[in-house]
């Protein structure tokens, strides 16, 4: 970890962050794919049970920043993270984490919906049989049915476990992976654009989910649509050029930003 003295960004809302309890704090964090410098200088304090969208132009930096929460980027031989993120108080860079721990931890779904090639139901108990959370088979089934019904998708489902997961539509997969993410009792849930590859329909019902699960997870979501940034946020952080522009209550970042280039964005003058 870097030991240099440490640039502390101060959150564009301080008041609004203050009354929310912290899960992910990051600290001067850098991102590099080899010489191109990615994320710079970011400090951010992300709150417990609340969305926080990530928005921007593409190539901001935000699906960087985000994988470099749950270290999905150690699997880029050319990508090299410095500074401290850690997740309640933990350093998630520490030497001795257990990586595969805190991708249980911190669970990810991905822009395009990637089940297993296997049943519904084995999508859902393969987590939790990796980890040993089930003593036996009751215990993995009740694991399965509810992850399923906390990811909505246990009604559409239930007299069909034994499908393969990849036979069901484009949204229930999403649910699907939402699901498989929920079996593994994670604490943050990040998302990679989880609707880009959904109709409108299938997309109202991840917003509606994501709005239920805040009750009970740190949810980080990176979308390209302002809108849905609006829908289901609680908080939004402006990306542009590998910096975190603004931070703060998505109401305000939209109604009255701080600074000129996010109402540029907002505003559609580029992106
Ligand atoms: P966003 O999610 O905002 O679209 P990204 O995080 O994907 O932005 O990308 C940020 C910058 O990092 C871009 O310039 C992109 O080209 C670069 N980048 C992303 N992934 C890689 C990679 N695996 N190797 C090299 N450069 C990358």
């Amino acid at each position: 970890m870097n030991m240099m003295p440490q640039t502390v960004v101060t959150p564009a809302h301080p008041r609004i962050i203050a009354e929310r309890p912290v899960k992910i704090v990051a600290r001067d964090v850098n991102v590099y794919y080899g010489e191109k410098h990615a994320i710079k200088h970011l400090s951010i304090d992300i709150p417990d049970r609340a969305v926080s969208a990530f928005i921007g132009p593409s190539g901001c930096g935000k699906s960087t920043f985000l994988r470099s929460i749950n270290r999905m980027n150690d699997t880029i031989p050319s990508c090299r993270v410095t500074g401290d993120i850690t997740l309640d108080g933990r350093n998630v860079y520490d030497r001795d984490l257990d990586v595969v721990q805190l991708r249980a931890n911190v669970g990810m779904v991905f822009q395009k919906p990637n089940p297993f090639p296997k049943s519904i139901f084995e999508n859902v108990a393969y987590g939790p049989r990796i980890h040993g959370l089930a003593h036996n088979k009751t215990d993995l089934e009740e694991i399965v049915v509810n992850s399923l019904k906390k990811a909505s998708l246990f009604e559409e489902v239930k007299d069909r476990l034994n499908a393969p997961g990849t036979g069901l539509s484009g949204g229930q997969q999403q649910r699907l992976c939402i699901a498989r993410a929920i079996a593994v009792n994670p604490e943050v849930i990040l998302m990679d654009e989880p609707c880009s590859a959904l109709d409108p329909i299938a997309t109202a019902r991840i917003e509606e989910l994501i709005d239920e699960l805040r009750q009970n997870y740190c949810i980080v979501i990176v979308t390209h649509s302002m809108q849905q940034a609006a829908r289901v946020s609680q908080l939004t952080a402006f990306f542009h050029l590998g910096n975190l522009v603004e931070f703060g209550d998505t109401d305000e970042v939209f109604s009255t930003p701080q600074e000129k280039r996010t109402q540029d964005y907002i505003t559609g003058r580029f992106g």
